[in-house]
């Protein structure tokens, strides 16, 4: 079976960068793609706020980016998805992984950096106006929406705060909340209720986004009185939560209720040695790519870290 010091799961930003650092300290990283190699950033269309583009830069050619410098350095890139780990307990021991349900690899240190998919409400028109008007990132694309209305659809923490960051930029912002009341916490309930030009509208569902080439507007339904009207916007955010893509460590690694991967504060380090979590898949409070890429450096370094310490424990 193939042995490795390190293989990095997941080919986002975190995964990329992970790969240069480890690649440039020569612990020959393997990358195991997944489904979608580039992540989430490949489905966005410009990335105006990654540092060191002045003009901005369409997420797939940063991702695009990421990948020639990882290889630079020698990165082995492989399409493959990991279906199965198997990770031990014990300070320098392998973990198992396996790729395509078929072939395992073994690796001294496992760096996971397989994101988070944001959820979206299933629609057909909201999936035909992805990148034209929709989107699960206000913060990653709100920029677009100044001085426009918008709508945005959730109750919870995370649509809370897009709703105000959102109200910065746009004339109008009209949040949809499925039930009468909120799940977000209060102090984020009121920022909501002081902002003037949020207009919450309560046990409302969304039934459609209009627009053909660009967002013109979302047909809601208020599921009390069974109303339907038109809100006129151009911009339509999905806020309803994320998920973490960690369902193949669940039962070994610690994670949240959600599936979040738990690190050690200020670390990527988890509860099983010489495993290592970055990005979004142990973030969720920032989701952002510039802080997926910092947590993959983050994770490279503590892998070198992590086998120097084995070497030398093995030596002794
Ligand atoms: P949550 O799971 O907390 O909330 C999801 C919200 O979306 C709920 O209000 C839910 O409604 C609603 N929803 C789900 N599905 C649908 C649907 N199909 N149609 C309409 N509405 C729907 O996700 P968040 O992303 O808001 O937060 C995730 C975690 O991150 C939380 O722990 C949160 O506290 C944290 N967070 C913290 C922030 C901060 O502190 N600044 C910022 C952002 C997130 P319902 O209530 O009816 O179930």
């Amino acid at each position: 079976m193939e042995k490795h010091d390190c293989v990095i799961i997941g080919s986002g930003p975190a995964g990329y960068t992970a790969a240069i650092y480890a690649a440039r300290a020569d612990l020959k990283p393997i990358i195991y793609t997944g489904l979608e190699p580039g992540g989430q950033l490949t489905t966005t269309t410009d990335v105006e706020n990654f540092p060191g583009y002045p003009e901005g830069i369409m997420g797939p050619a940063m991702m695009e980016d990421l990948r020639k410098q990882a290889e630079r350095f020698g990165t082995e890139i492989r399409f493959g998805m990991v279906t199965k780990a198997e990770l031990s307990k014990i300070a320098g021991e392998y973990h198992k992984l396996t790729i395509d349900e078929s072939k395992e690899v073994l690796a001294r240190t496992v760096i996971i950096a397989t994101g988070a998919s944001a959820k979206y409400l299933g629609l057909e028109s909201e999936k035909k106006m992805m990148g034209h008007g929709v989107s699960a990132c206000a913060i990653c694309d709100g920029f677009f929406f100044k001085g426009k209305d918008v709508v945005v659809v959730g109750g919870g923490d995370s649509a809370a705060e897009e709703a105000t960051y959102l109200a910065k930029l746009c004339p109008k912002v009209t949040l949809l909340v499925r039930k009468d009341h909120m799940k977000a916490s209060q102090i984020m309930q009121q920022r909501v209720e002081n902002t003037a030009n949020i207009e919450v509208l309560w046990n409302t569902e969304t039934l459609e986004v209009l627009g053909e080439k660009t967002v013109t507007g979302v047909r809601v339904k208020n599921n009390e009185t069974g109303e339907e009207k038109v809100v006129e916007a151009e911009g339509f955010f999905v806020a309803i939560g994320h998920k973490p893509n960690t369902d193949i460590f669940k039962g070994q690694i610690d994670m949240d209720d959600v599936g979040y991967i738990k690190t050690k504060p200020g670390t990527a380090s988890t509860n099983l040695p010489g495993v290592f979590a970055t990005g979004d898949a142990q973030d969720k409070h920032y989701r952002q790519a510039i802080t997926a890429a910092g947590s993959g450096c983050m994770g490279a370094l503590e892998a070198e870290r992590y086998l120097q310490e084995y070497e030398v424990a093995v030596e002794s």
